[in-house]
């Protein structure tokens, strides 16, 4: 079996401004792994030549790398890929200049800007960065999206209260900092992944350390050390560990084919199970080729 996708997002650097609680990779300003322009052309490259269609620019905070991520925009559409960028809006301190970073992208033609927005989960996050953000990509004829983590973003209309929040796949740091305080199902109920399709993903996510992730922390294949075309022919999420046993039953599925007793009697959802057994494998050391990248697991 092999599989086709339809975009690749870059994780281009682990680094981030925020580390905020719900973050799935464990980013902050520590983490140091940023791809090289190197490979992220020579990854568009093979994607072109895969036919997948489109590429995101992601992290972390891609515009810590931003001449970086603006070279392999002009690359991408030499290639003809579409291509976007996901952004918290650090850098948005006015809308004058907000409009000065924002002004390349428009100017490359960028096909989706996303705007993010985790005040919910970092203290120190400002609010108005988001808002200069979206009010200079429109003065740019940009359409930004804006992601609000939990709360479906209409930057018009107040958010109402924080109940709002919800729908944060608790896996990552999110595992161990808010599922705990959000636990209210028992595992017997955690019997599908309800996110990703392992047999049509549609899109994974690659970092400078090259791991396909299906999910986070889930690879399919270095595609750094083995190319695209190579991990995706050789892909069988009914043979390969971990995605087999989410595939056949979730992460119930998982901890009893690999002799996991669940350490809670009650979960904040099927990735926060999900994210107990693989870090459990991982710290003993098993399937070290899946359980990748090591980012997804606290480092
Ligand atoms: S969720 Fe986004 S903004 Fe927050 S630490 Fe992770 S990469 Fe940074
Ligand atoms: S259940 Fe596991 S594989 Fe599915 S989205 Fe959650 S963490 Fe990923």
């Amino acid at each position: 079996m092999s599989i086709r996708l339809d975009g690749i997002h870059f994780l281009v650097t682990y680094r981030c401004t925020y580390a905020c609680e719900h973050c799935f990779l464990w980013c902050g300003a520590e983490a140091e792994s940023t791809m090289t322009l190197a490979q992220l052309e020579g990854l568009m490259g093979q994607a072109a030549e895969c036919g997948i269609r489109n590429v995101y620019f992601e992290g972390g905070e891609p515009t810590l790398a931003y001449p970086v991520v603006l070279e392999a925009a002009r690359y991408a559409q030499r290639a003809g890929l579409a291509w976007g960028l996901v952004t918290n809006c650090y850098w948005a301190t006015s809308v004058e200049d907000a409009m000065v970073w924002l002004r390349p992208l428009a100017d490359l033609e960028i096909s989706d800007l996303s705007l993010s927005s985790y005040a919910y989960f970092v203290e120190d996050a400002d609010e108005t960065k988001l808002r200069n953000a979206v009010v200079a990509a429109r003065k740019l004829g940009l359409s930004p999206a804006v992601l609000e983590v939990g709360a479906p973003a209409c930057i018009e209309e107040p958010r109402t209260s924080p109940e709002d929040v919800a729908a944060v796949m608790h896996k990552g740091r999110a595992a161990e900092k808010i599922a705990p305080h959000r636990a209210s199902r028992p595992p017997r109920e955690l019997v599908t992944c309800p996110y990703e399709d392992f047999a049509d993903p549609g899109r994974a996510h690659v970092g400078a350390d090259g791991e396909l992730q299906i999910c986070q922390g889930i690879s399919a294949g270095n595609v750094l050390a083995n190319g695209i075309a190579a991990v995706l022919d050789a892909y069988d999420p009914t043979a390969r560990p971990i995605i087999r046993e989410l595939l056949a039953g979730g992460p119930v599925a998982l901890a009893e084919a690999h002799g996991h007793t669940p350490l809670r009697a009650l979960y904040a959802d099927e990735c926060h199970l999900c994210y107990e057994v693989r870090a459990a494998l991982r710290s003993q050391g098993r399937h070290p080729d899946v359980l990748l990248p090591s980012q997804c697991y606290g480092g």
